[in-house]
């Protein structure tokens, strides 16, 4: 840690001068393709504070994604950061390996859900994880179908493009598009038209006969699905619905991949969001929260389906880069050390509680939903017609970040707040949080 206290401390307006002079070199050096969620420019963080270039400490509600999980500068990854730099930072698995690989494979085989025989590969990002577990799931099935689901969101490369749902932005003017790639739909409680006790049988009685009519059970080479999804806007999906899906691809000999990217490593009160279910994926694909903050990704599967490619068809340059590999070991000791599991449950509680007292003062928050630590809420018009309100969450964001609380939106229709606090975040810091974003909520219904 640098030493930064866990408390919000506002010098200047924000932004204030020294992040507006970054944004207008950003305006003039960076593509306006990378868009930024605000101009908020960080020096260093500790914990769950950001401190920008001008001195102010900010409370960190995003994690920059559900990635600093263990918290901004946490000294056990920084230490391990440090000793494998000084020691080598590159050989490339595949020329000269080395023991952090193999030691982080093991992890992810005791970690991730079902005590069968496992073997995983490491990659540079979630989408590359996403590509692999695709090229894998072809591979042992021989077969080349692949069934996504409306609100997914698997990536931004051309494969994982045709994967993730939502055109604006992630998809427009970038085709074409991978083939072979069925959408069905998600069983999403909230906007399931006979109403949420239905919508998990119902969902997978639809998902069944489209997939039968439109693809052919034996051409389906996998089924990918985030066990709650993520940009699409933190969407748990009906209960019973993935247990189904998942048996209706054993029963069909079709790979069922959970991509635990967003979900993994503590974030929802368990390891993966996949045991709340009760499934065993056959592949799992993990990314952000896994190596404290650095770049790193990987496939973890059934020994049979992950050994099923050709000898030396998996790989790349960076992939399983040694500084990630000692992160990543740290990070996974310090959730374990740290029960950041269990620490996630009770910032989902105190979130929990909080945002149902707002939804009783404010009927714009049509629902809220999410498991431990990863909590949203979905905005909308408050005359019952669960219309989406985009332009009001964006206004509540704003507020937020005004004040010093980084908080993110996301949402097929653009109309979630998502909360996704470091799972250090004490719960002072936690309370001052919500008192923002209560005030934020009040400012912009006003
Ligand atoms: C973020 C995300 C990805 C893509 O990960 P990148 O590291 O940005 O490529 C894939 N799947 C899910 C569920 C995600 O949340």
């Amino acid at each position: 840690m640098t030493g930064v206290t866990q408390e919000r401390l506002l010098l200047t307006e924000l932004p204030g001068p020294a992040s507006q002079a970054l944004a207008a070199r950003r305006r003039a050096a960076v593509s306006s393709a990378v868009s930024v969620g605000n101009e908020l420019y960080i020096d260093h963080g500790d914990g769950a504070i950001l401190v920008d270039v001008d001195g102010n400490h900010l409370i960190d509600f995003g994690s920059g994604i559900a990635v600093a999980s263990v918290g901004h500068a946490a000294p056990p990854v920084v230490a391990a950061v440090a000793e494998q730099a000084a020691k080598f930072a590159h050989t490339c698995f595949m020329v000269t390996p080395y023991p952090g690989y193999v030691e982080l494979c093991e992890q992810l085989a005791l970690l991730t859900p079902g005590s069968h025989e496992k073997r995983s590969a490491l990659f540079n990002s979630g989408a590359e994880a996403v590509e692999n577990a695709i090229k894998v799931a072809r591979a042992y099935t021989g077969r080349q179908a692949v069934i996504a689901f409306d609100h997914a969101y698997h990536g931004r490369t051309n494969l994982t493009m045709a994967l993730t749902a939502k055109v604006q932005p992630y998809k427009d003017g970038f085709g074409p598009f991978a083939p072979e790639v069925y959408r069905m739909g998600m069983a999403y409680p909230y906007r399931w038209p006979t109403g949420p006790e239905h919508c998990a049988e119902e969902a997978f009685a639809d998902f069944v006969a489209k997939a039968h009519v439109q693809v052919g059970e034996e051409h389906v080479a996998a089924v990918i699905v985030e066990p709650i999804q993520g940009e699409g806007g933190f969407i748990v999906p009906a209960p019973g619905f993935l247990k189904m899906v998942a048996d209706w691809c054993t029963e069909n000999g079709v790979v069922f991949i959970a991509d635990e990217v967003q979900t993994g490593f503590c974030r929802t009160g368990s390891w993966f969001a996949s045991e709340h279910e009760g499934i065993v994926p056959d592949l799992v694909t993990t990314a952000k929260a896994l190596a404290g903050g650095l770049p790193l990704a990987a496939l973890t599967g059934r020994a049979e389906i992950m050994d099923a490619p050709v000898v030396g068809g998996l790989g790349g340059t960076f992939g399983g880069n040694p500084i990630s590999c000692a992160a990543a070991l740290a990070a996974i000791q310090l959730m374990k050390d740290a029960d950041l599991a269990g620490a996630a449950r009770r910032i989902g509680d105190r979130i929990g509680a909080r945002l149902g007292e707002l939804a009783q003062a404010h009927p714009q928050i049509g629902e809220v939903r999410g498991r431990g630590a990863m909590m949203a809420v979905e905005i909308v018009r408050p005359d019952g017609s669960r219309t989406p309100d985009a332009a009001l969450a964006k206004a509540v964001i704003a507020g937020c970040v005004r004040r010093g609380l980084v908080v993110l939106g996301c949402g097929t229709y653009g109309n979630v707040l998502r909360f996704l606090p470091p799972l250090v975040m004490p719960d002072a810091l936690l309370d001052d949080a919500l008192d923002i974003l209560a005030e934020s909520f009040a400012e912009a219904t006003a």
